[in-house]
């Protein structure tokens, strides 16, 4: 009953159903917080009866009474909206107490130092979240707490435990002054008014604008209301036999399945999150552990911090038994608060825990194991995004922790390449190679990266950029890769001729550590450890038996049931036999885009193809492509290697051409020693080939229809490559695709000179291979006309990079300054290049699709984009029925598992 009664109230009143320990108390609902709202802040008329009649029903089940001078009742008033929003309310506790009722108090507990502590925690949480008694400002103490510490300054201790009676009563008094003077009221007596006045408080909270701002942020809607629960105090302040804690059933940093929590001895409510002391142990284990790492020896420890285990050894079995219970009714981890009684337990508080990717998927496949989940419900319980986690090296976590301490950190960027890494500082991808040719670990740190800038990348442990988006080349770059990348840090000013780079007040030079997390954006300065995940060390360096890693155990089951569940393919963006291997040891089932571009950087090709642009004429072109076709040709021997008969789909040139052109004087200097010419004849050729939009150039399929020859030289080579295998007996299936076509009269005329040159080349060479040539849906004229073009296509790749950039007329490269602004307003839900843009490219791919199979029955469609590696994209592309997706290798099990969870879901 989450909707009525709040998560809170809903799991307090399961639990008491459970028959579990929980203090008797009664829920105002969430119908009643929509009334007041609609009502102009007034209650049903109802309200004052009932909650009268439910406060005597709880006097009459504990026999003390709200306000008696004897033996008083105290209740703790708590907020609990449907969806859990954290640090949006706070609660009161201890509420009932005046100056009479705190001698009933004493008299009835026998303990004058507890009930001045409940007085004082009460009239601080009543003036702070009722009366509003805030802080002046942000960096200021909370002015209750700046009380509290004075008087432990003047009574030279250090903890609050260690205050008496006498100066907890004081505190009250001093607290209810400064209420006086600051809010220029009298602290409210009257039980009754105390009540009335925290209802109102939560209920109020609602809509606060701390409150409201959340649930934009998430999505909830601003009608659900919260509802107030109004329960019996129990107290963990009584004495060194009472205690207060938070527990969750497993771990919820690796998902071990043990009891994990921590507790205080004689304190109360938020004390053990607050901080105020250093909390305890739950486990005998666990508190040696952190004994060990503390360095604090056994006896000592046993001592001074014993683990609930060993303090309270029967309310520790009662709570061990409670945690098998709630896991067995809610089938999953949670996360309780509890306190602790004069030795007897209670519950306060269960729900859903958070956790790590790497416990979610722990957590996820042994519950299936231990038979309380099935297999849908694990692969509901992982956001797929969360096995990046498991994927990406990480640092390690107590050195960061550091890290920050020494105040290391330097600035935070995009998150666009998950996972951690540390090296020195090279401002080139020239400096990168060298570096990383005499061993040294790299950070890459750039303005911002050219396709040029490949091999550098490829060899740093990190990229880091000071501008550009998620989508910029070194995010895309470094998600092929798997590199570690942060993006657009715009705190970073970089002088490449200087060779240094300014950053939070420091000057960092050339060959400085620098470590960057890639899935929080951070920048650090030196050093930090890392190691690289253990399920990368099953999959692929193999240095790791997996039966000695549950984490990878863990994964291999819930990549085995999302392959059971799935319908759509996952293939991989691939440009070398090693991303290759790399793609298939992570379970892609093909390569979805490999780009030829990249391998005309590799060594010294790059002349080579500078010589056959720089051309004058088609003759000197072709001899310049007949210097590449050869390295071409082994680049896909490798490739179709390594994918074994899997479908590899080989993207002809698609760049516009001056990318791959010299940009210094200098360069274009060696340049001419290199090819012959004179410099000033290869500047003019070279200036004449700049474009003012190169986006909307002389690029794709434009280059094939203005240089044949250039495409010819790569059809042969995919062909020759694909004969050489078939020869010896080797599985090949060859897809070649035509980028950027918009017309079909493109597609039709450089599908017959491929045609043509695929039947010479197996003529030649006596062979008969599989192969078929299709196209890139990413101009919207394609879509528009998909009918047509798919009379020429065997097959549809929708390039929802570029299809994105020309749909909605975005340059991606330039959006950054304003896109954010647009996702801020909502104009847009997303960055459309991050998540695709269903309303608008989504529609455009569902109408091409089906034009195209009409036209085409069974034409093969998939999706090469970046977004074929983001889950909600990923979900996309299951409903409007493509073929398969295609993404970064280390997205492909994001993307498996992100389609087995869109075939799952109704
Ligand atoms: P939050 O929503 O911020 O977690 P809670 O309503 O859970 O706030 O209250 C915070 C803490 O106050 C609880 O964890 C518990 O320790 C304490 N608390 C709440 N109600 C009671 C109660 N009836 N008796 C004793 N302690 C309580
Ligand atoms: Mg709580
Ligand atoms: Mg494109």
């Amino acid at each position: 009953m989450r909707a009525l009664l709040g998560g809170k109230g809903a799991n307090l009143a399961e639990m008491a159903r459970l028959r579990l320990p929980v203090p008797p108390g009664f829920t105002i609902t969430t119908e009643v917080c929509t009334y007041y709202y609609d009502h102009d802040r007034r209650y049903p008329p109802s309200l004052r009866a009932e909650v009268s009649a439910a406060l005597r029903r709880l006097e009459k089940a504990l026999g003390r009474r709200f306000g008696d001078a004897d033996d008083p009742l105290l209740v703790s008033v708590r907020s609990g909206a449907r969806a859990s929003m954290p640090g949006m309310m706070d609660t009161i506790l201890n509420l009932g107490l005046n100056d009479t009722t705190v001698a009933g108090l004493i008299r009835a507990s026998g303990n004058e130092r507890f009930a001045y502590d409940s007085y004082r925690r009460f009239v601080q949480m009543y003036g702070d979240v009722v009366l509003g008694l805030k802080p002046e400002s942000d960096r200021d103490p909370d002015p209750f707490d700046a009380l509290l510490e004075a008087k432990k300054r003047a009574r030279h201790v250090h903890n609050d435990v260690e205050l008496t009676a006498e100066d907890l009563r004081e505190l009250v008094t001093e607290f209810k002054a400064l209420v006086r003077t600051r809010c220029g009221v009298e602290f409210p007596d009257d039980p009754e008014e105390q009540l009335w006045g925290a209802i109102g408080a939560v209920f109020g909270s609602w809509n606060n604008p701390r409150a409201v701002t959340y649930r934009k942020l998430y999505g909830i809607p601003g009608d659900w209301g919260t509802a107030v629960n109004v329960q019996a105090m129990v107290f963990g302040n009584l004495g060194s036999d009472c205690a207060t804690g938070v527990a969750f059933t497993r771990d919820p940093a690796s998902g071990e399945r043990s009891l994990y929590g921590e507790f205080l001895l004689n304190a109360q409510g938020e004390d053990v999150v607050a901080g105020i002391r250093t909390p305890q142990r739950i486990t005998l284990e666990a508190s040696r552990q952190w004994a060990r790492e503390q360095g604090i020896d056994e006896s000592a420890r046993a001592r001074n911090a014993p683990a609930l285990e060993e303090a309270m050894p029967q309310a520790y079995k009662q709570l061990v038994g409670i945690c098998r219970t709630l896991e067995r009714h809610y089938r999953d981890m949670q996360d309780l608060e509890f306190t602790i009684e004069r030795g007897r337990l209670f519950m306060l508080q269960c729900r859903v825990g958070k956790r790590t990717g790497l416990a979610a998927v722990r957590i996820a496949a042994d519950m299936v194991r231990e038979r309380l989940i099935d297999e849908r419900t694990a692969l509901g319980r992982v956001e797929p995004d969360q096995l990046d986690q498991l994927l990406q090296p990480v640092f390690e976590p107590r050195a960061k922790e550091a890290a920050v301490r020494e105040g290391r950190r330097l600035a935070r960027g995009l998150a666009a390449g998950p996972g951690a890494a540390t090296g020195r500082i090279v401002f080139s991808a020239g400096d990168a190679e060298q570096a990383a040719g005499r061993g040294e670990p790299v950070i890459l740190t750039r303005i911002e990266t050219s396709p040029e800038d490949i091999r550098g990348m490829s060899v740093a442990n990190g990229i880091l950029t000071a501008r550009g988006g998620m989508t910029s080349h070194a995010a895309l770059v470094a998600r092929q890769m798997g590199k570690v990348c942060v993006a657009g840090c715009e705190a970073l000013e970089i002088h490449y001729g200087k060779r240094e780079m300014r950053v939070a007040g420091r000057t960092l030079n050339e060959g400085d550590w620098v470590s960057i997390d890639g899935t929080t954006g951070e920048v650090f300065l030196g050093r930090i450890e890392t190691h690289p995940s253990e399920v990368m060390q099953v999959l692929l360096q193999r240095s790791l038996e997996p039966k000695h890693s549950k984490i990878y155990l863990a994964f291999a089951d819930l990549m085995r049931w999302s392959d059971r569940h799935r319908r759509l393919r996952v293939r991989a963006n691939a440009d070398q036999p090693d991303q290759a291997a790399l793609a298939v040891a992570l379970g892609a089932e093909g390569i979805g885009l490999c780009r030829t571009e990249h391998m005309f950087f590799e060594g010294d090709r790059i002349d080579a193809v500078r010589e056959m642009i720089l051309a004058e004429d088609a003759a000197g072109r072709e001899r310049a492509l007949a210097k590449l076709q050869p390295m071409q040709q082994s680049d896909f021997v490798g490739i179709f290697r390594a994918m074994a008969g899997r479908p590899v789909t080989i993207r002809l040139l698609d760049p516009p051409l001056h990318e791959f052109l010299p940009h210094t004087d200098a360069e274009l200097e060696a340049l001419a020693a290199k090819i012959g010419g004179s410099v000033e004849s290869l500047r003019t050729k070279r200036d004449a080939i700049r474009e003012a939009n190169p986006m909307l150039g002389h690029r794709g399929c434009r280059l094939g229809i203005t240089f044949p020859e250039i495409y010819r030289m790569q059809v042969r080579a995919i062909l020759e490559a694909a004969c050489e295998l078939t020869r010896s007996g080797e599985p090949v299936s060859a897809e070649i695709m035509i980028p950027l076509v918009g017309m079909v009269r493109e597609l039709e005329a450089l599908r017959r000179d491929a045609t043509d040159v695929a039947t010479q080349v197996m003529a030649a060479a006596g062979a008969k291979v599989k192969y078929s040539i299709g196209t890139m849906i990413e101009v919207p004229r394609a879509a528009i006309t998909a009918g047509e073009i798919a009379s020429q296509a065997d097959f549809f790749s929708f390039g929802t990079n570029d299809l994105t950039q020309l749909t909605l007329g975005l340059s991606r490269d330039d959006a950054g300054k304003f896109l954010p602004d647009y996702v801020d307003r909502q104009i847009l839900p997303h960055d459309p290049f991050a998540v695709l843009d269903v309303a608008g490219v989504g529609e455009l791919i569902r109408f091409a699709v089906e034009r195209g199979r009409k036209a085409r029955p069974g034409l093969k469609v998939g999706i090469c984009g970046e977004h074929g590696g983001e889950p909600e994209s990923v979900g996309f592309c299951h409903r409007a029925g493509l073929d398969y997706v295609s993404c970064s290798p280390y997205r492909v099990p994001i993307a498996r598992l992100a389609a087995a969870r869109a075939a799952l879901e109704r």
